[in-house]
């Protein structure tokens, strides 16, 4: 494996960042590690690359633990951090240089050669980091997290702030890296995980809430039918979700409420359902379903 956490949890002071957090990543995955902001996202990733401890539970990287052998952890993974914070003053290649040194790189001319040319630098390697736009400091960012040529890379929302035509290449560049390495990278957009990642791991206020192939989820989802129904008085959660082949109740909007059904004919009880209760649908309407809603529903 190359992404192993079992029973993570991480405590800030009283904040519970993390809840009991498992899964794996295997290699030469390009997973997604999707979920809104404040799901704790930045936080497993900073515990996975030895940035801060966790409070339970054990992580290993590449085999490495690391609370144990931090060192050979950082040895095998690349980390772009959330914000990419660079030294906007450095010229490329001198940062490049200097990361290259944080490293011991022994031929460190020849691999910054290399790194420029693969995130394709080429043309802005004369220039300091601030006179960058964001896409090509985002390819510095990057070039930074391979120079040691990591097994595994953790990307902290690599694309968020891009223009449509830098994210399109940014996204090429990851799927290109993703041949070769293994990649986790977090998102908050939905489009993303659909664009370049084989599995997605959903997580919400420090829970996983789904991971599966990002096929997978796709399929499951167009299975699953969400009604949009509307009453004319309140009605509860628990009530609604006692309905045969209801599985589940959303709130939407006052008596307006997501209800997801396993088929089309749960409609049936819900009309019943609404008679014995003296209720009256005002609408019933079908949602189409995409990722996007199912990911909605599930962070909600
Ligand atoms: P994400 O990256 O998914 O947006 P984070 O991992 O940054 O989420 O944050 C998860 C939760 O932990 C949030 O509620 C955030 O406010 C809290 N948090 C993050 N860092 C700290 C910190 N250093 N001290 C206290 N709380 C923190
Ligand atoms: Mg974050």
């Amino acid at each position: 494996m190359s992404i192993e956490v079992k029973n993570v949890s991480k405590i800030y002071g009283e904040q519970k960042a993390l809840d009991n957090v498992s899964f794996v990543i295997e290699p030469g995955q390009i997973v997604g590690f999707l979920g809104p902001n404040g799901a704790g996202k930045s936080t497993m990733m900073k515990i996975i690359t030895c940035f801060i401890p966790q409070t339970e539970g054990q992580i290993k990287v590449c085999g490495f633990d690391v609370t144990e052998q931090p060192i050979d952890v950082k040895r095998h993974v690349g980390y772009l951090p959330e914000h990419n914070p660079l030294y906007l003053d450095m010229y490329v290649k001198e940062y490049l240089d200097f990361t290259a040194g944080v490293y011991k790189i022994a031929n460190k001319k020849e691999r910054i050669k290399e790194m420029i040319e693969m995130v394709g630098l080429t043309i802005e390697q004369n220039k300091k980091i601030g006179a960058l736009s964001k896409g090509y400091r985002q390819r510095v960012g990057l070039a930074q997290a391979m120079i040691h040529n990591p097994d595994v890379l953790i990307l902290d929302e690599p694309t968020t702030g891009l223009d449509p035509n830098q994210l399109d290449e940014i996204r090429n560049l990851i799927k290109r890296i993703g041949k070769e390495k293994t990649i986790m990278l977090s998102t908050h957009i939905m489009q993303e995980v659909e664009a370049i990642c084989d599995k997605t791991i959903i997580i919400n206020k420090g829970r996983i809430v789904a991971n599966d192939s990002t096929q997978e989820l796709q399929k499951q989802q167009s299975k699953s039918i969400v009604l949009t129904v509307e009453f004319d008085r309140e009605v509860s959660k628990t009530q609604l979700e006692k309905i045969d082949g209801v599985s589940n109740a959303l709130n939407k909007v006052s008596n307006t409420w997501y209800l997801e059904i396993k088929s089309d004919n749960v409609r049936n009880n819900i009309y019943q359902f609404a008679m014995q209760n003296e209720l009256t649908v005002l609408t019933i309407q079908k949602e189409t379903q995409s990722l996007e809603n199912v990911f909605k529903k599930l962070t909600k």
